[in-house]
């Protein structure tokens, strides 16, 4: 793989740019492989990067219906941080915090990984008293936050209106937490995972799961069916469709959650101010357009679109809080199809079917996990027993009643 640096930047720049290798092959799915991971959002092609790179498994395919990095990864509002509240939780989001920290080093692709702050504001007291209650948790975890008072947040997005409906009384705050960019992230596993042996293969839809005796025997795609030992579901949004072809039932809800980019603007936002209360999450492109979260549309579905009355509310949202704004074009809105699941938490680990994994759940917020959420579900395909940080996402929490009820600090209204 050629390496990028500012050398070869120049090299290829005596060259005019012609001598650049392309990212990844385009393979024809092989007949049998030790591992297919379905799904090649960040979580899917994270996983396969850490199976070669840190299990030495490279017999692997990843097989996408449509294009690598077009699901939620392409479509989120790439806020990361690892402030949640148990313990749990907290050190899964951590340890991806970590991972991010040195990633684009790591993969040698620059994903733009921006520790700007996230904020996150409280409205009413009880808020506050959830605020303060997270901080405390975060700190106890090693995990970097502190309370900030109303003039704080001030000093830090001047043109902010404090004065709101529900008048924002302070907010959290975690500083190495930040944003990036998206689809580099997508782009930078898969072309560090294909220099490892990987078949990524795009078009390649999963319309069936093979099972003989209990056990995964592969794959039924669109280009016929592939022979595999171990089979990694990582596919978000159509999780449960996967699941349910192979028998299983995930406790799991596909809902539209949309977002909307805005034209380009000078700097202006240093930070991410997320707010659970009136519902909006803003932070600003190194492009320029402000980017915008919503909440989940009520209803459950498919449609990548999302719904006008989420779109209405998010920006009076916006604007009630930066009326700086309020003459701002909005350029682009989409949805992705994000997987909910009963306790906010994600599912990764083992299922009933011998050979078959899931990693799913993440709903509104697994973008910032994508590093963590490889590496642990790499350990878990290679070794077939889960990591310590993904023991407790097991799919029998949700039988036993050991859920990991992470809605307060989800930050996005499920
Ligand atoms: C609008 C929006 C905003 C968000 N904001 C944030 C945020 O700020 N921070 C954050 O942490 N998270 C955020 N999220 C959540 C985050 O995007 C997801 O949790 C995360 O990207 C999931 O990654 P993934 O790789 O599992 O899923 P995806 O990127 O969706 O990858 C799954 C892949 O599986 C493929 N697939 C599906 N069915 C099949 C099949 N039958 N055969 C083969 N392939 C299949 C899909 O095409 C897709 O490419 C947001 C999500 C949305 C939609």
């Amino acid at each position: 793989m050629q390496k990028y640096s500012i050398w070869s930047l120049l090299r290829n720049a005596a060259s005019y740019h012609e001598g650049w290798q392309r990212h990844w092959r385009a393979p024809e799915p092989r007949r049998e492989y030790e591992v297919v991971v379905v799904g090649a959002g960040g979580h899917g092609l994270a996983t396969a990067y850490y199976l070669a790179r840190v299990h030495g498994i490279r017999d692997v395919a990843v097989v996408e219906r449509g294009w690598l990095g077009g699901g939620n990864t392409a479509r989120n509002t790439t806020i990361v941080r690892s402030n949640y509240l148990w313990d749990e939780a907290t050190h899964l989001y951590e340890k991806s915090m970590q991972l991010w920290e040195g990633l684009a080093q790591d993969i040698n692709y620059n994903v733009m990984f921006s520790q700007r702050g996230v904020m996150n504001l409280g409205h009413t007291l009880q808020d506050m008293r959830d605020i303060e209650r997270r901080v405390t948790a975060n700190r106890l975890n090693g995990v970097d936050a502190e309370v900030l008072s109303p003039a704080q947040i001030q000093a830090i997005v001047p043109f902010i209106n404090l004065h709101t409906r529900y008048p924002v009384l302070g907010a959290s705050m975690q500083r190495r937490a930040g944003i990036a960019r998206h689809d580099a992230v997508a782009w930078g596993y898969a072309r560090a995972a294909d220099a490892l042996g990987v078949d990524i293969i795009q078009n390649c839809e999963v319309i069936g799961i093979g099972r003989e005796n209990g056990a995964v025997t592969g794959v039924d795609t669109v280009k016929g069916f592939i022979r595999a030992r171990k089979v990694a579901v990582v596919a978000a949004g159509h999780s449960s469709v996967i699941a349910a072809m192979a028998g299983i039932r995930l406790p799991l809800e596909s809902h539209p959650l949309q977002a909307l980019v805005s034209e380009p603007l000078k700097p202006i936002f240093p930070t991410v101010v997320m707010s659970n209360a009136i519902h909006a999450y803003i932070s600003q492109s190194d492009k320029g357009d402000l980017v915008i979260g919503a909440g989940i549309d009520a209803y459950t579905g498919y449609g990548q679109r999302g719904s006008f009355p989420v779109i209405e509310q998010t920006l009076q949202a916006i604007v009630e809080m930066f009326p700086i704004f309020s003459r701002v074009r909005m350029n682009r809105q989409w949805a992705g199809i994000v997987d909910v699941s009963p306790d906010a938490c994600p599912i990764i680990g083992l299922t009933p079917v011998k050979g078959l994994y899931i990693n799913c759940g993440w709903g509104t917020g697994g973008f910032k996990a994508t590093p963590g959420s490889g590496w642990v579900m790499a350990h878990t395909v290679a070794q077939d027993r889960p990591h310590a940080l993904n023991e407790a996402f097991a799919l029998d929490r949700f039988a036993s009643g050991r859920l990991i009820d992470e809605h307060g600090a989800a930050a996005v209204a499920h």
